[in-house]
């Protein structure tokens, strides 16, 4: 194992990038001149990296970012064949990183006040192994987005997850954290979820999130679905055991309600209700179908995990030789 320096780290920048062609150019000249700061106020090891990962883009966000790489020795790009989401793209990241001590994963659009840099360093100064961003505001988002965020945190909860509120990917890990990671395997990756579960000494730092100033979100609604589908089932099976009970609660009651029709039969009377029939069809019809989905949720990701395939499969790697490098 490598041993970290943890007075003056080799920090590892990791950029997820997905069709960011309007705003990675500026986004690359913004964080470059931030980590040259940090290397020069001897925060950072001056070989430390911005790494970014091109998840497959159809744009030209892979040439400007090459371009990027040949040009300076402080950029790496790590290329994946085709788009495998934003997760799986981190974790290229964090897989590739071998020479960091530590790494923090930002998003390309640098929503995230990339100025919160230091804190999370300082952090790590004193002895978290991961740290935490946490945003103060969400203005940025919209209000379907605020109102999906929320009701995830207090679904995921419910289900028994210790995910943090309000935290997305924009977090520092260190050496020790990444070593760890690379014992997983599973294909179900949702790194939130994960990394808190670990038990490593943590810290948080707030930053406040921007409007995003070119392109649009990545994040489609298929995928937001995925990723939340991912925390839910990656991390717990509560969902299934939330069947079992309903199931013994339908039964609890259809077995009294059939005593009382049994009575009423008995005494000679019509049992009467068609409407009630058809009520009560539909909604176990409702919940026979629900539960059957949740299963079937579980059984794809079983299907999945079995098939061990690899997460990201990589293209290229870009950068630029230099003679002092260690
Ligand atoms: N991203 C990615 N692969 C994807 C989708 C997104 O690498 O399939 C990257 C994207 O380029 C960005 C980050 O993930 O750097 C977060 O995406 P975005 O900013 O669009 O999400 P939002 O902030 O709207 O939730
Ligand atoms: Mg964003």
């Amino acid at each position: 194992m490598k041993e970290s320096n943890r007075e003056l780290p080799v920090l590892y920048l990791v950029i997820p990038c997905y069709n960011e062609e309007e705003i990675i150019v500026e986004s690359a000249a913004t964080i470059k001149e931030k980590i040259n700061r940090l290397i020069s106020s001897g925060a950072i090891a001056k070989n430390s990296k911005i790494l970014f990962v091109n998840d497959g883009s159809k744009d030209k966000t892979f040439e400007l970012l090459s371009d990027l790489a040949k040009k300076d020795p402080i950029n790496i790009v790590v290329s994946l064949v085709g788009n495998s989401g934003h997760q799986n793209a981190l974790w290229a990241g964090i897989m590739t990183a071998s020479k960091a001590d530590i790494i923090i994963t930002i998003d390309a659009d640098l929503q995230q006040d990339i100025e919160a840099l230091d804190e999370f360093i300082n952090c790590y100064k004193n002895g978290s192994e991961v740290v935490y961003g946490i945003r103060n505001n969400r203005d940025s988002d919209s209000p379907f987005k605020k109102f999906t965020a929320l009701a995830y945190y207090k679904f995921m909860h419910l289900m028994g997850s210790k995910i943090m509120e309000n935290h997305a990917d924009y977090r520092l890990i260190s050496r020790k954290v990444i070593d760890a990671l690379m014992q997983y395997n599973e294909s179900n990756l949702f790194l939130r979820g994960l990394i808190p579960s670990l038990g490593f000494p943590s810290d948080i730092v707030h930053f406040e999130t921007k409007e995003r100033t070119g392109g649009t979100t990545k994040y489609t609604l298929s995928k937001m679905f995925r990723l939340a589908t991912d925390g839910i089932t990656s991390f717990t099976i509560r969902p299934l055991r939330i069947i079992s009970v309903l199931g013994f609660i339908t039964m609890f009651f259809s077995m009294i309600f059939s005593i009382l029709c049994f009575i009423e039969w008995a005494q000679g009377k019509n049992v009467k209700g068609y409407t009630t029939t058809i009520l009560i069809l539909l909604f176990l019809d409702g919940i026979i179908l629900l539960s059957l989905g949740v299963i079937g949720e579980y059984l794809g990701k079983i299907y999945l995990e079995t098939k061990n395939r690899p997460k990201y499969i990589i293209d290229s790697v870009i950068y630029k030789e230099t003679d002092n490098e260690d």
